[in-house]
């Protein structure tokens, strides 16, 4: 099939998908904003990239500061708490990854693109699968540390993926909030120009709106058990 039909395919598909969700969610909607927001889960796992030399891209307390601050975030925003799928939230890499994982482009334009090139080949085949197979109710994501987001720190296909690309270098200082605010892409969340709200594209804050939570709970990837 030619790449821009496959990306159309795909993207209807995870559309579709998407919508699907967003309608067996009203009810928690609802009830997060009617102020009743008992603690939800998001099952997760941090994949920590290793380069051409097999070296672990980012060191591991960095990565850790930054899922530190993500769940702090997340439990405060959005009473919600970040579950491993596995035995340790961040895993490194077993081998390296290919270059273009490594130095992964993000363009508005080209996201399917990239998703459906070698990058998007090699995190789907990493990504972790689970939730409910079809509707994708319940899917953990899957977070990627690679080298380099290119032109960006982070980088998330929006509630239509599993997936989400986070700088090495965006890790810590005024971007160490970016790890939170992809995850907020992925579970719905658009851009908020708002200096302390965590969806500001550059240097995000820690706050989220009342609608914002109410979106962010009740999307596909946060659930109650
Ligand atoms: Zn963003």
């Amino acid at each position: 099939m030619p790449l821009p039909l496959a990306a159309g395919s795909l993207q209807g598909l995870s559309l579709l998908r998407a919508g699907v969700n967003r309608v067996i969610g009203l009810p928690d909607l609802l009830a997060s904003l009617a102020g009743l927001r008992p603690s939800k889960r998001l099952r997760l796992q941090v994949i920590l990239l290793r380069d051409e030399e097999g070296e672990p891209v980012a060191p591991l307390a960095e990565v850790e500061a930054a899922l530190a601050e993500t769940a702090r975030v997340l439990e405060l925003a959005a009473r919600t708490r970040l579950v491993p799928t596995g035995d340790s939230l961040v895993v490194t890499a077993d081998g390296p990854a290919p270059a273009a994982a490594l130095d992964a482009p993000c363009t508005s334009q080209g996201l399917w693109r990239t998703d459906l090139g070698p990058a998007g080949g090699f995190f789907r085949g990493l990504r972790i699968r689970g939730g409910l197979r079809f509707i994708g109710r319940g899917a953990p994501l899957t977070v990627f540390v690679v080298r380099d987001v290119v032109g960006k720190c982070g980088c998330s296909l929006g509630p239509l993926g599993d997936y989400v690309t986070v700088d090495a270098e965006g890790l810590g200082g005024r971007t160490r909030r970016i790890l939170a605010h992809e995850l907020g892409h992925s579970c719905g969340l658009r851009h908020k120009p708002d200096e302390r709200n965590l969806m500001r594209p550059k240097g995000p804050g820690e706050e989220l709106t009342v609608w914002q939570t109410a979106v962010f709970r009740s999307s596909r990837h946060v659930t109650y058990l």
